[in-house]
């Protein structure tokens, strides 16, 4: 075996693999391209004698993968959060107002810089993120965190939608354009949308069933967003395509857009049904609890998504409708609004089910042969004879772990 010395060794008290059980005195073989073995340290250090060994006193995961974030609206983190009973169109219309002339282009893009350094020191090595303004193709190559960025768009009428569906020929095939919501996007839109992105293959992400409002507008045409658009004077009564539906999956589904590669962000409001149309299309699912509080909007049904088979992925959202972009955080309030979900799962959530939404399992969410070298050490606050669980359900408190080491043999920023 010449090339053994390629290979590196990193032995771990505890490795969660996240597709397979947590491994006690386990050991990750590398080489610079890929994961090359996971399992048991004393049988892979026989196995593989002449590798570099690097001996860890962390725990070793995979990096996790924010699946959700608007990273161009770094500069609104003090934007007032809604009072009780106060409509989130309420939000919306604050957030316009701000965003207007708010910036240069310079100073956005070195905010979206920090921001993402920000989530590499957190330990994120993917974010699915979403514009309005930077028609860029997704950045990251070498450096982490890769950047999955969606072009976003909206139009609420007819004519708007003709001025989009002109917008999105000029655009690049590589770009990534997705719809924003059902209350904002006519459905010839969204169709179209996804129609260019299943041509191209990308991912299609709206926001989907985030306030029970959204789901009055559906079947009414009614409420605070009706209100909201006829203020704006963006009502034509086209945006639904003339019909009213029982909620926002019905809807969607009605319009054929939802596949495997569609990623509904929020789905707050879901009926059972829908939750199991959801399933029946395997269609993927984000979850941003941390932005459903600060907006009042509600919390997901995540048990009964779990049940129906759904891994959901999790994303912080923007500063402008949570209390910071930390995914930790995230899953802490997962745990505390889900005592009864087992930790392995949340921590499958943030890491392979944001991998899975973002159409990039074959690099991203597990530690697995032939996955990307990339792992994050941490240290957990345990004692020594703590066992795997207690590991995990520290991992899933909802702060994030003191020191978080990047272990890769890969370029680092
Ligand atoms: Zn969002």
């Amino acid at each position: 075996m010449m090339t053994e010395s390629r290979y590196c060794i990193y032995t771990s008290p505890l490795i969660v693999p996240i597709t397979a059980k947590p491994i006690v005195d386990g050991a990750v073989v590398v080489d610079n391209h890929c994961i090359v073995e996971v399992g048991e340290r004393d049988r892979l250090l026989a196995k593989w004698p002449r590798a570099k060994t690097v001996e860890l006193s962390g725990v070793l995961i995979p990096p996790l993968i924010n699946c959700h974030m608007h990273l161009e609206l770094a500069a609104f983190d003090d934007m007032p959060r809604p009072g009780e009973g106060e409509p989130m169109t309420v939000w919306i219309a604050t957030l316009i107002e701000r965003r207007t002339g708010a910036e240069d282009a310079a100073t956005t893009a070195a905010r979206v810089e920090k921001a993402r350094l920000e989530q590499h020191h957190s330990g994120v090595a993917l974010i699915g993120d979403i514009s309005n303004s930077s028609v860029g193709v997704s950045a990251g190559g070498e450096s982490l965190p890769e950047i999955y960025r969606f072009y976003e768009i909206l139009a609420p009428t007819t004519v708007r939608t003709d001025e989009a569906l002109g917008l999105l020929e000029s655009i690049s095939t590589r770009i990534p354009a997705c719809a924003h919501a059902p209350y904002s996007t006519a459905a010839e839109l969204i169709v179209a949308l996804k129609n260019r992105a299943r041509k191209n293959g990308h991912v299609f992400s709206l926001h989907v069933a985030e306030s029970i409002a959204e789901i009055q507008f559906l079947q009414s045409g009614l409420g605070p967003f009706r209100d909201f658009l006829d203020q704006r004077r963006s009502w034509d009564g086209t945006i639904l395509g003339g019909g009213r539906f029982d909620g926002s999956i019905f809807y969607l589904d009605s319009l054929g857009v939802l596949d495997d590669r569609t990623l509904c962000v929020h789905c707050v409001h879901v009926s059972e049904s829908e939750i199991t149309l959801l399933a029946k299309r395997r269609a993927k699912v984000c979850l941003c609890p941390g932005s459903n509080d600060f907006l009042r909007v509600g919390h997901a049904p995540l048990k009964k998504m779990l049940d129906a088979g759904l891994l959901p992925a999790i994303g912080t959202d923007s500063p402008a409708s949570n209390e910071g972009e930390d995914l930790w955080r995230e899953i802490g309030i997962l745990r505390h609004l889900h005592p009864d979900v087992p930790a392995s799962t949340l921590l499958a959530m943030a890491t392979y089910g944001g991998a899975a939404a973002l159409g990039r399992t074959q690099d991203y969410g597990s530690l697995e042969r032939g996955k990307k070298p990339l792992m994050l050490e941490v240290d957990v606050e345990v004692d020594n004879s703590a066992t795997a669980l207690e590991v995990l359900e520290c991992l899933v408190c909802g702060r994030r772990p003191q020191n978080i080491r990047w272990r890769t043999p890969l370029p680092r920023r």
